[in-house]
């Protein structure tokens, strides 16, 4: 079996110019985390506050840390310190507190917006109307000087059938252009558009991925 250095270099290694790569570390040992750290690797996705919180004070402080998972209320103060990007802001009322607890310790912190497009009902994310008429609301936009809304993040469903996949992505590029051109037309951050993991990060960099976010096949199987 490859070792996760030469599992990372091969994935790397297909990424086009612009793609950076969230390494998957949920439900992966720290000993497994500091074997990609090793190789170069300095981004990693949790999804769960409490994992993160126990894994970060163990690892090198320039690793940075991307939280993907749905994030409870009384969770946000205490990933705070270790996060660089919440990827997965799904409501503008965990938009606003993230913003107030940002402004509390005097922080700015990067966020993406999740959009829910697939079928699974049991996956998070702003519907797109939701998305839309918040935006045009202003709610997505005013009054967060301690929040950088950087992009938009979304999973597709779960399933072979890669033309569903493909028709997901498209969606959620398509949302990301009109949310761009329209109200985050002034903003210098919102450049990012993350999806695609282990089964359909090639059609996700397809249709514009910036950001994959790539579990197993860096880390194998995880152990639950
Ligand atoms: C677990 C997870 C991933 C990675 O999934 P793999 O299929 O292991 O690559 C990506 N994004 C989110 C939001 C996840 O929860």
């Amino acid at each position: 079996m490859s070792s996760v250095k030469e599992r990372l270099e091969r994935i790397i290694s297909k990424l086009p110019e612009g793609v950076q790569l969230v390494a998957v570390s949920k439900f992966h040992p720290v000993e497994e985390i500091t074997e990609a750290y090793e190789a170069g690797q300095r981004l990693f996705g949790e999804n769960r506050a409490q994992e993160l919180i126990a894994k970060a004070p163990l690892l090198p402080e320039d690793i940075r840390w991307h939280f993907i998972g749905h994030l409870q209320k009384n969770k946000v103060r205490a990933i705070m310190p270790y996060v660089s990007v919440i990827e997965s802001i799904d409501n503008v009322k965990l938009l606003q507190l993230v913003e107030k607890e940002a402004a509390r310790i005097d922080l700015t912190v990067d966020v993406l917006l999740q959009l829910h497009v697939a079928r699974e009902e049991t996956k998070s994310g702003f519907s797109i109307d939701e998305v839309l008429e918040a935006g045009e609301a202003g709610l997505l936009t005013e009054g967060y000087p301690h929040v950088r809304v950087c992009g938009v993040m979304a999973m597709a469903s779960l399933t072979d059938d890669m033309e569903q996949v493909a028709r997901e992505f498209d969606l959620v590029r398509r949302t990301y252009i009109t949310l761009k051109d329209g109200p985050f037309d002034e903003s210098e951050h919102f450049n990012h558009l993350s999806m695609g993991m282990s089964d359909d990060w090639q059609v996700a960099v397809k249709y514009g991925a910036t950001l994959v976010r790539l579990g197993t096949t860096i880390f194998g199987p995880r152990q639950y």
